[in-house]
């Protein structure tokens, strides 16, 4: 099957007690059992609930593997991979990563005596230098947040197969639509679910996706013994975002585009991050690999000053002045001074995050009035 059908079909089938065609949010905790052991699969609500297990199989589907898992939020789907590691165990990650990623590595797995590296891996070779008997985890996030750099998924995979490490990667900005990192060699793929997957901001939810079944064993013993497992509800609104995943990003792609090449020629504007241009360090990576390139922009001013961006993100009436990403209506941020503004500016100057980057989340609305509104802001 291809992607759109298995994106409205797969997991989900007609309620078989009413004919119900859409999925039941299936509002319970326990389930009755005709006999001890006697039961219809499902005994407790964090082990295994109906709702969410559709949906678990259906972002298996379009990730082209067997196994999904639902989370709570994005990050407790990654707590799940890290705990699959022990102490003294090794992780190489790439260094330009999601703040929150970033964290919970290096405050709360640090002391649990797990190793962390950041790498930059927009030339896999770097990578390299830092592989030990003990790396047991690559980390990859590609797109990356805000700078859109690109790493080469397949190109690292052959790094941790000879590592004998499993590869993770971040799927959050490309979307199973523009990429699937289990195809390439990856492992495991991790989604915040609260991005384009929920694609309505209304949600918060972590996935993880695995074809190998030995880690599916691991995935679902810690999803159940840990139990920061997803709700039905939210379930539900992830399965029927999923449904228009591939009509929604389509229009992401296109938008993106327009908007990438209106910045490109205004005149306040100095670079612009975005993987569809050909002077975009990895564009060949990003062609190869995803199939579009995506509705996430990032772009900085002339003489680079923080209160001209932040008059900028003021003036601006269609986009919204918000964290997060992936919705249907288009956000606009502040890096330096939202979700990277923990990190010194020195350390945050390093990677590109300058006072002036603006990073765009582009919507579904009509491209042209996004661009007058983007227009109007930049005077
Ligand atoms: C938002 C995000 C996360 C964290 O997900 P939550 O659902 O907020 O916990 C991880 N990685 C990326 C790339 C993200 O954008």
């Amino acid at each position: 099957m291809k992607f759109a059908t298995k994106a409205i079909h797969a997991g989900v089938h007609p309620d078989e007690a009413t004919g119900a065609i859409m999925t039941p949010i299936y509002q319970t905790s326990t389930y009755i059992q005709d006999g001890v052991g006697g039961h219809k699969g499902y005994e407790y609500s964090r082990t295994l609930n109906p709702t969410r297990h559709a949906l678990e199989k259906n972002i298996a589907a379009i990730e082209n593997a067997r196994f999904g898992a639902a989370f709570g939020s994005g990050l407790a789907a990654i707590d799940c991979v890290v705990k699959m590691l022990n102490p003294g165990d090794e992780v190489i990650s790439t260094n330009d990563l999601y703040g929150g990623t970033y964290r919970l590595f290096t405050t709360i797995f640090a002391k649990y005596g797990i190793k962390f590296q950041f790498v930059d891996m927009s030339n896999p070779a770097n990578i390299e230098a830092f592989v030990t008997p003990k790396t047991k985890l690559i980390w990859v996030e590609t797109p990356t947040n805000p700078m859109m750099n690109i790493v080469d998924i397949a190109a690292v995979a052959q790094i941790a197969k000879k590592a004998d490490a499993m590869l993770a990667v971040d799927n959050t900005f490309a979307t199973p639509y523009l990429q699937t990192p289990i195809d390439l060699g990856a492992d495991i793929v991790m989604h915040s679910a609260t991005k384009y997957l929920g694609g309505h901001s209304d949600v918060v939810m972590g996935i993880l996706v695995t074809d190998n079944e030995e880690i599916s064993k691991e995935m679902y013993r810690i999803q159940n013994s840990t139990g920061a497992v997803t709700a039905p509800m939210d379930s539900f609104l992830v399965l029927r975002g999923i449904k228009t995943l591939h009509l929604r990003v389509q229009r992401h792609c296109e938008n993106g585009e327009k908007i990438a090449h209106f910045l490109a020629t205004h005149p306040r504007v100095d670079k612009v991050y975005w993987p569809g241009f050909e002077t975009h360090p990895n564009h060949e990576v990003a062609k190869k690999q995803m199939r579009g390139f995506g509705g996430m922009i990032s772009f900085t001013l002339k003489g680079n000053k923080l209160e001209d961006a932040h008059e900028i993100v003021k003036k601006v009436e269609i986009f919204a002045l918000a964290e997060s990403l992936g919705g249907v209506e288009s956000l606009i941020g502040h890096p330096a001074t939202m979700t990277h503004a923990s990190i010194p500016k020195e350390e945050r100057e390093k990677t590109g995050v300058v006072d002036s980057l603006i990073r765009l989340s582009v919507g579904v609305e009509d491209a042209e009035d996004l661009i007058a509104d983007l227009q109007k802001a930049l005077g």
